[in-house]
């Protein structure tokens, strides 16, 4: 269920194997629009019938605002709306999940996974996954990593490389300059096989078990009741919220949340909707002097260069370049990452804005803040609720201001000269840790990487063991974003295709 990042390349791997048969059941609809593949446009999908378009509860670090969560409804799931940077993480991320007692899932183990999904342009790598530099990039991108290497930092071709402090620009998932999702990389060829159906718009509401195994799945399809009997496994693929959404209204979820909203307990599963993570993002903003941004990108002879070519800006994947960086000496790999956007990313690019300008944005990479998704209702059409509680940890503030503070610095610097106009977020008069501080609680918002809520481990809050099975039942796992036990140090698309990858690989005997 879920035909997102990790159910595409589940179907793909899945039925290579002619004897194996498929059914992917995908709440959202196709995604063959034009709209899905013009990578600069990714914001334009935001609040429309491709995203789930959560709400979280209110936030009490963040001003209690309730923070817009989209994620992705449609083939591909959150890969066919994501901003397109492909970022493995760090060694350390996996290395880390191992001593935890995940064995199998240190980043030796892992690597193989993902190279079997990489497709690098212009390389050998036979993966059916495209990932490519950009094709088009501007010079504050340019300015931003000239100013990493006059702070004394190194300039990376590649984070996902040997090492990943330092500046440079992203690698994307893009083939030809449009987005490649895993709906067009691993999903599409397989559409043909007679052993794979593929249902879109069709919404699971249910895990059906005998006893204590599952046996398949009750889904509402284009207003009809269905069900579908699985006669090996039932694989769970619905991402972070949705995951653990559907475990809870069939009955697997901590007892008396399950009982308070009068669902029969199948099994008291304490994990189910915790260790909530994400990255927070918070940006700084500055009118630039020069035409150099992706302002005015819209025209029709972008739109026709990108078309006929695939370059242009419309090719931007907006975030086109990012750094990686320590709050502290003291700290073994980066725990901070900045992205410099070349255009006025504010609000999630959905607050339009005049003229030139551009945002460099400081994320959090390991927060210790954990957060909760719990049902509000019985009813599997209603959200779940979400609570990040981003900031609710000691530490978590000080390394993110330390990262919004030294994002105003580099942009003060030399390099900036030539595109620095006036700071309009904070602004001058938010001066010190005190105004940053303000405009972090005011502004600071999700960079889109929910994971963790049905956590692999071998403990009493585990929800999946390391064959990623759902523990206390049979034949069902969780293979997605939410089955990691604590969310990687970078961006969170290639790893939950490494998920699949290895987990596709484990159902297969391989
Ligand atoms: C706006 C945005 C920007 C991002 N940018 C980046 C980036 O640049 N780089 C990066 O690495 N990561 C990025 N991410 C994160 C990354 O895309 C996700 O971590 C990853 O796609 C998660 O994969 P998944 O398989 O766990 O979930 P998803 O890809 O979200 O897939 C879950 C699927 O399950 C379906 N589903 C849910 N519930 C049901 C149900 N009840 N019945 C049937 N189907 C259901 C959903 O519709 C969806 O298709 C971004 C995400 C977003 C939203």
């Amino acid at each position: 269920m879920g035909a997102g990042s990790a159910g595409c390349v589940l179907a793909n791997r899945l039925t290579e194997d002619p004897q194996t048969r498929v059914l992917l059941l995908e709440a959202g609809g196709g995604d063959r629009n034009l709209r899905l593949r013009i990578p600069a446009a990714f914001s334009k999908l935001f609040k429309t019938d491709v995203d789930w378009n959560y709400r979280t509860q209110p936030e009490p670090q963040l001003g209690n605002r309730e923070l817009y969560w989209p994620r992705g409804k449609t083939l591909g799931g959150s890969s066919s709306i994501n901003a397109m940077i492909y970022a493995r993480g760090q060694p350390a991320d996996y290395n880390f999940w191992r001593s935890l007692g995940n064995i199998g899932w240190g980043f030796d183990d892992v690597l193989p996974y993902f190279t079997r999904a990489e497709g690098y342009v212009g390389s050998s790598a036979p993966g059916p996954l495209s990932i490519d530099r950009l094709r088009f990039t501007t010079p504050i991108g340019q300015a931003f990593i000239e100013a990493g290497a006059r702070a004394g930092f190194a300039t990376l071709d590649n984070f996902n490389g040997p090492a990943q402090e330092g500046f440079g620009f992203f690698h994307v998932t893009q083939r030809n300059g449009r987005r490649e999702s895993t709906a067009t990389a691993y999903l599409a060829p397989a559409r043909r096989r007679p052993n794979l159906m593929v249902l879109t718009r069709a919404h699971a509401t249910k895990i059906l078990f005998d006893g204590a195994r599952a046996v398949g799945v009750a889904y509402q399809h284009r207003g009809t009741t269905a069900s579908a009997r699985a006669d090996a496994e039932v694989l769970l693929a619905c991402g972070a919220i949705g995951s653990p959404q559907l475990l809870m209204l069939s009955g697997v979820g901590p007892k008396d949340h399950l009982r308070d909203l009068a669902i029969p307990v199948l099994m008291d599963a304490p994990g189910v909707g915790q260790n909530l993570q994400d990255h927070l993002v918070c940006g700084i903003a500055f009118t630039c002097r020069e035409p150099v941004t992706l302002a005015g990108a819209e025209t029709i002879g972008n739109l026709l260069r990108w078309v006929g070519w695939g370059r242009g800006p419309l090719s931007s994947n907006v975030a086109e370049a990012g750094a990686f960086i320590r709050s502290s000496p003291a700290i073994a790999t980066p725990d901070l990452e900045l992205i410099c956007a070349p255009t006025w990313f504010v609000d999630h690019g959905l607050t339009p804005m005049d003229g030139h300008g551009f945002v460099l944005a400081a994320i959090l990479l390991r927060p210790e803040s954990r957060g909760v998704v719990r049902l509000t209702t019985s009813d599997p059409f209603q959200p779940a609720a979400i609570a990040p509680n981003y900031l609710t940890a000691d530490g978590d503030i000080k390394r993110l201001l330390h990262g919004l503070a030294f994002s105003r610095e580099l942009v003060r610097g030399p390099s900036f000269d030539r595109y620095r106009g006036e700071e309009v977020l904070p602004g001058p008069t938010a001066s010190g840790a005190e105004g940053l501080l303000d405009h972090l609680r005011r502004r600071a918002e999700t960079l889109y990487h929910p994971v963790g809520t049905c956590r692999m481990g071998n403990d009493a809050e585990a929800v999946v063991d390391s064959a990623l099975r759902v523990r206390g039942v049979d034949g069902l796992r969780v293979i997605d974003a939410s089955i990691m036990p604590r969310i990687i140090s970078g961006h969170t698309n290639a790893p939950t295709i490494m998920i699949a990858e290895k987990a596709a690989a484990l159902l297969r005997g391989g």
